[in-house]
């Protein structure tokens, strides 16, 4: 822990995280997914028990240590994740979707192994899968609700567009063009977006990140407090 990083600025809170990947199976032994690690996650539940919050945890499959003292909800699909998420959604204070949901799922998934064919190119129909966040952002009365934006070019454009597309309260735009950030790394470096704020951070542990940022939705939260 950091002495400086404050304690209670989130006591007796409730927050809903998702976090690593989502697998979508194609068949028995095969399916879709990506290199989420599930680290930027794990990291800002840790920051946000130290911040005194109750922590809910829906985590995609991830080799991490589950943090000791939130509600773990293990999922595998997106479709399992937006279960359990909005199962929950409803009764929390923010939800911070921060898990790489794949976009898509094969449109069947066959019972039995996929057998090659005499063919040279196979065709995998794939249907879109629902987006988590929009469906929480969207809830009457729901949580403050925080997005992800892994871009690799107009970060900040690409961004403020899912902030508004998606009815956001806050985005966190992070840099996956350089190998050493984002996606699997221990560092990161995001610019964090509200409707009235852009504040553009230095690369970073995942670490020092989930503190900054749960430093900022504290902030957020409270002052929303009537
Ligand atoms: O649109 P894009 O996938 O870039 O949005 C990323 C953000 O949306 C992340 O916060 C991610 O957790 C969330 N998301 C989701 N459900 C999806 C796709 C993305 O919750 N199906």
């Amino acid at each position: 822990t950091c002495a400086l990083f404050p304690r209670n600025i989130l006591a007796s809170k409730q927050l809903l995280i998702t976090a690593g990947p989502t697998k979508e199976a194609i068949d028995p032994v095969r399916y879709i997914s990506n290199h989420s690690s599930g680290k930027q996650g794990y990291a800002l539940a840790e920051a946000a028990l130290e911040a005194g919050a109750l922590v809910t945890l829906v985590s995609g499959p991830t080799s991490l240590a589950p943090p000791d003292r939130a509600e773990i909800v293990p999922v595998t699909t997106a479709e399992e994740m937006l279960a359990a998420v909005m199962q929950r959604a409803p009764g929390v204070d923010v939800f911070i979707g921060v898990a790489a949901v794949a976009d898509y799922r094969p449109a069947q998934s066959a019972s039995q192994k996929l057998k090659k064919t005499g063919d040279d190119k196979l065709t995998l129909e794939l249907q879109q899968n629902p987006d988590i966040l929009a469906a929480v952002a969207g809830l009457k009365d729901g949580p403050y609700t925080v997005g992800f934006a892994a871009e690799t070019e107009n970060l900040e454009d690409h961004a403020r567009s899912k902030l508004t597309a998606k009815k956001l309260d806050m985005i966190v735009a992070n840099n996956v063009a350089d190998p050493g950030i984002g996606f699997n790394a221990d560092d990161n470096q995001a610019t964090i977006i509200t409707a009235s704020e852009t504040l553009p951070l230095a690369r970073m542990s995942k670490q020092t990140l989930a503190r900054e940022l749960i430093t900022l939705i504290a902030k957020a939260v409270v002052k929303e407090q009537p």
